[in-house]
């Protein structure tokens, strides 16, 4: 947000104007870990002695993982930060701070007629109220005009260096766990897209508000107890299969151990993807509380040997086991294309 004459928009006086109005709204809070925020040409983070940075960039774009006329725009600001969020749970991090670049096409810059505010201000309430909830300060970005709305967003975290949880350490003989329930999103997808009004929402928050796990992320990192973690966002099928193979190791888990969210199927939880609970492996000796931060944990499986190299998930059925192929991003094709 810094102002930069060779910003590339059309509507210069409109795009100071705007990054005015977020800085207002930005500077009401200062988190300790900012030193210097929005209005320079960078912004200054502070970071504890001992720390290492962690940082995760996420792409959104128009008609790909959001759509205007199906999602609300508190919901999908919500959305683009809870993303970023949820890469820096799977670390185990901390927030430091976040950054975001916006490209607009300009009627979504302007107060709506009879209303006060415009579709960005509404982005901003939804990605500002869990900014604030994690503790996350918006610290910079970018604002250009563009023929289609799209929101890049950078997280910075902090961990203890050398104690970030890592796709990688999964060893054979470790449990398999998973945080909350998984399918939720995928099955509010489909109803959201079937449904002309939007006025009922209540059983669509798991797709709307997903709540990235910090603190779950926090203690797993705080207590030793993960071997290795990565976030659901592409379904748990591909997501098992990504921390598989990092850690060259193969899985096995049965459908009734699977957490399914209420009104969705194993199909979802498997494969629906955007769920962004967290996945993670343990010791056999390790103790796993059954809820961490008010979220249940649930054991999904054990870790096993990889046969050359080649990982290999098993699912256990009513009709026996099958092997599971990383098919996440499939489903939901014809309004969002893979999520990142
Ligand atoms: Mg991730």
């Amino acid at each position: 947000m810094q102002r930069r004459p060779g910003s590339t928009t059309s509507r210069k006086l409109g795009e100071l104007a705007l990054i005015d109005q977020i800085r207002r709204r930005v500077s009401r809070s200062s988190p300790t870990s900012l030193s210097l925020g929005i209005g320079d040409d960078c912004a200054l983070l502070r970071l504890k002695p001992g720390e290492e940075v962690a940082v995760t960039t996420d792409l959104s774009i128009q008609n790909r993982h959001f759509r205007i006329d199906l999602h609300r725009p508190e919901a999908i600001g919500h959305r683009t930060l809870a993303r970023g969020l949820s890469d820096i749970a799977a670390m185990g991090a901390r927030p430091v701070a976040a950054f975001l670049s916006l490209g607009l096409p300009p009627e979504l810059t302007q107060p709506l007629a009879r209303k006060n505010s415009s579709w960005l201000d509404r982005f901003l309430d939804g990605f500002l109220a869990l900014a604030s909830k994690h503790n996350t300060p918006l610290a910079g970005g970018d604002l250009a005009q563009s023929p289609i709305a799209l929101a890049d967003i950078v997280l910075i975290g902090a961990v203890s260096h050398g104690k970030a949880l890592l796709r990688s350490g999964a060893r054979p003989g470790d449990l398999l766990y998973v945080t909350g329930s998984l399918g939720g999103s995928a099955a509010a997808l489909k109803r959201l897209s079937r449904r002309s009004s939007r006025k009922q929402i209540s059983d669509l928050a798991p797709h709307l508000w997903p709540q990235p796990r910090i603190s779950q992320g926090l203690w797993l990192r705080r207590h030793n107890a993960a071997t290795a973690a990565i976030d659901i966002s592409d379904g748990l099928s591909t997501d098992l299969y990504h921390l598989c193979q990092e850690s060259r190791v193969s899985a096995e888990t049965d459908a009734v151990s699977i957490p399914i969210f209420p009104g969705a199927t194993l199909e979802d939880a498997l494969h629906g993807g955007e769920d962004y609970e967290l996945l993670f492996t343990a010791r056999p000796a390790t103790r796993i509380p059954r809820n961490i931060s008010g979220v249940r944990i649930t054991l999904l499986g054990a870790i096993h040997n990889a046969r050359a190299n080649e990982p290999r998930i098993v699912l256990t059925d009513d009709s026996g086991r099958h092997p599971l192929e990383p098919r996440g991003w499939e489903h939901f094709s014809a309004i969002r294309a893979k999520p990142d």
